[in-house]
């Protein structure tokens, strides 16, 4: 006969399916606001992080969609670049979207020469790789791990031209001229996209984000 659960006590399997993992949203520029709803909705207890001490504080972070360059000059600014590059390498899930994305390359195209980049994920990306034609637009494509299409806003937004080994490519642009570009990926327990879907009200992304950090934690 096995021994009683003492009172109280749960498997750590029924713990992870539940828990509300503190996530942080990087708040240093872009669309914050719209991420920390999501991540609420989502069953995570989001938090700003623009100081060392919060960021050593969350078990996952979100980098949002911005400006790229504006947000790697803020991480210098604020102590933040090293500090976050260490917590990546030490296996931090993270998410970014659009700017994002771009923060988390290990290889940015068409960028500033000073801007910094964090190296989540081994991946070269383009910045605002659109064009000017099509910079902005809507689409719905596949996406690993979703049952149906999920809507996806691009927003002056990058694609990725290369992925190393070990980074699983989650979705492609489904047609037009950039048909069969990569707009997300994933390596470990990070994950970018290329478009925003803090903005659409389809927050399976983040579920799945959400689920991501409870499994890591
Ligand atoms: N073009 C922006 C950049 O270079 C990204 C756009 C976005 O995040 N919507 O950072």
């Amino acid at each position: 006969m096995s021994a009683p659960t003492p009172a109280g006590l749960v498997s750590s399997a029924a713990v992870n399916a539940t828990s509300t993992p503190t996530i942080g949203v990087l708040a240093l520029q872009g669309d914050v606001r719209e991420h920390v709803a999501a991540l609420r909705h989502c069953g995570a207890a989001p938090v700003l992080v623009r100081r060392e001490a919060e960021l050593a504080a969350v078990d996952g972070l979100v980098l949002p969609g911005g400006e790229s360059t504006a947000i790697s000059k803020l991480l210098q600014a604020f102590d933040l670049l090293e500090p976050l590059r260490a917590r990546l390498r030490d296996g931090l899930p993270a998410f970014g979207s659009c700017a994002g994305m771009i923060l988390l390359a290990s290889e940015v195209l068409d960028t500033r020469p000073d801007a910094q980049h964090l190296s989540g994920i081994d991946m070269t990306v383009r910045r605002n790789a659109f064009g000017r034609q099509v910079d902005s637009f809507e689409t719905d494509l596949e996406f690993t791990g979703l049952d149906t299409p999920v809507r996806a806003v691009f927003i002056r937004a990058p694609w990725v031209e290369r992925v190393g080994d070990g980074v699983e490519v989650l979705a492609r642009v489904p047609h037009g001229p950039a048909q069969g570009r990569i707009v997300a990926a994933r390596q470990g327990n990070v994950v970018a996209t290329s478009f925003h879907p803090e903005v659409t009200g389809d927050l399976r992304v983040h579920e799945l984000f959400v689920d991501l950090v409870r499994k890591a934690g």
